[in-house]
């Protein structure tokens, strides 16, 4: 199989355009194809006016390998990568003790996965509730401002990223093409299959929570075991290795394996791992505002007379400023045609972030727009510094957002 990469191709072109098109590149009659399937699927909206599609295609000729020679110096015609993803191991047997992976987000759910995949019959613990039971209690505070410390938008099956855009492209390179197996695994799950082909895929919300679900009963037919309601509360690394952990409600567990995926928000978590002496440092991350604006603004402005074509879909944007001061201010994840959420666990303090459905047809676009910052700016030296800040601005949202967790609001 040849790759063919940079086929463009204009907005609203006909069926038969893509084989001539391969035709061409490769400089053979169309005959010479004897099949192609598109491996992914973006656009380039620079000109709004010319609006093109970018391909990249997987083509069977009928001689590869001949025609691979005589393009080897055009660096868009490649041998087709080979995208599977193959275990490191199978063991024949479970380990005992069990491997433990704490936490059910992304991390722990792929971490498990894999785990029983290879045979190994993890254990998983989660703080939080199975997702549709979380689903309540984070209705619950968007719409009653009740918030259930243990069973929000970052605690639960599925961590923070179920009540999300479900955004899954991300910027780091991927020599390997692991994501390409974090991709398959969501359509086997019941995710739409075109994730595995468009350049910037998205699930959305509402089909995230049958996805998770669908994971977790993949974990369990392989031999895993999920405990709900289970947060960890200490480690035991007597003699400098992993024995085991308690958990809250007094049991503890022998392991000698355990992967933390506890994500960003369990910061009783970090003080408990931080007094144990495990090894930390302080990162520097960015903290902002969300901005919303009227989606098909957003839409003329990037797509011009095509906004609105079903190709295209709800536009999104990327802007970057770097100051004179050496910050940088930029737009993160922006959420077309979504919503902005609160994503509070901790009682007393508001955080913000932005959540859409599959068809992304919400009225407005919202964005983060962030700053970063560094341990020089944190307060103190200790390692969870940067968690003390966090909070210090945290405290002033809630307060200037009137103490119910709505997020204070201006006009731009
Ligand atoms: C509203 C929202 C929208 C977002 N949108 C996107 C998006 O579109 N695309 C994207 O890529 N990212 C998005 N993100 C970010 C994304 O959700 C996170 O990057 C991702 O969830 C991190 O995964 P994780 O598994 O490392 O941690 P988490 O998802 O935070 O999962 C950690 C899990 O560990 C559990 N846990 C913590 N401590 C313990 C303990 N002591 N014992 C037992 N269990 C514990 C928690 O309950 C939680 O379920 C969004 C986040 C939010 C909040």
């Amino acid at each position: 199989m040849l790759r063919l990469l940079e086929v463009r191709l204009p907005l609203d072109h006909d069926e038969n355009a893509l084989r001539a098109a391969i035709a061409r590149a490769l400089r053979v009659p169309p005959s010479a194809i004897r099949s192609y399937t598109i491996a992914r699927r973006g656009y380039d909206a620079r000109k709004p006016d010319r609006i093109m599609l970018v391909y990249a295609l997987d083509v069977a000729t009928r001689d590869d390998a001949r025609l691979l020679a005589r393009h080897r110096h055009d660096t868009r015609i490649i041998a087709s990568p080979d995208t599977r993803y193959l275990p490191p191991v199978h063991a024949s047997r479970p380990m005992h003790p069990r491997p433990v992976v704490v936490g059910l987000g992304p991390a722990g759910l792929f971490a498990g996965l894999l785990l029983a995949q290879m045979g190994l019959c993890p254990i998983i613990l989660e703080r939080g509730k199975p997702v549709r039971e979380r689903t309540r209690d984070t209705f619950a505070l968007w719409r009653r401002k009740a918030l259930n410390p243990e069973s929000n938008v970052q605690f639960g099956e599925g961590g923070a990223g179920t009540f999300s855009d479900g955004k899954l492209h991300s910027q780091i390179s991927d020599p390997h093409h692991y994501g390409r197996k974090v991709l398959e695994e969501f359509v086997r799950a019941g995710a739409p299959p075109e994730i595995l082909t468009i350049s910037k895929p998205h699930i959305g919300t509402f089909r995230l929570v049958g996805v998770v679900e669908r994971m977790r009963a993949t974990i369990e037919e392989l031999g895993g075991e999920v405990h709900f309601e289970s947060r960890v509360i200490d480690i035991d690394r007597t003699g400098g290795a992993m024995r085991g952990l308690t958990l809250a409600d007094g049991r503890s567990l022998e392991t000698r394996h355990v992967i933390l995926a506890i994500g960003h928000s369990a910061r009783d978590t970090f003080v408990m791992l931080r007094d144990r002496g495990v090894f930390m440092e302080p990162k520097p991350f960015s903290i902002g505002l969300r901005i919303e604006h009227p989606q098909p603004l957003i839409d003329r402005a990037r797509f011009g007379r095509h906004a609105g074509h079903p190709l295209l879909g709800a536009a999104d944007y990327k802007l970057a400023h770097h100051t004179t001061g050496g910050r940088s201010v930029y737009s993160f994840c922006m959420c077309p045609g979504g919503t902005v959420v609160a994503a509070a666990s901790e009682p007393g303090r508001v955080v913000t972030n932005g959540m859409s459905q599959y068809s992304r047809n919400e009225r407005n676009a919202n964005s983060a727009i962030v700053v970063g910052v560094t341990p020089a700016d944190f307060p103190g030296n200790d390692v969870l510094a940067g968690v003390a800040f966090q909070r210090h601005w945290e405290e002033r949202a809630f307060a200037l957002g009137g103490g119910t967790y709505e997020a204070p609001a201006q006009r731009l």
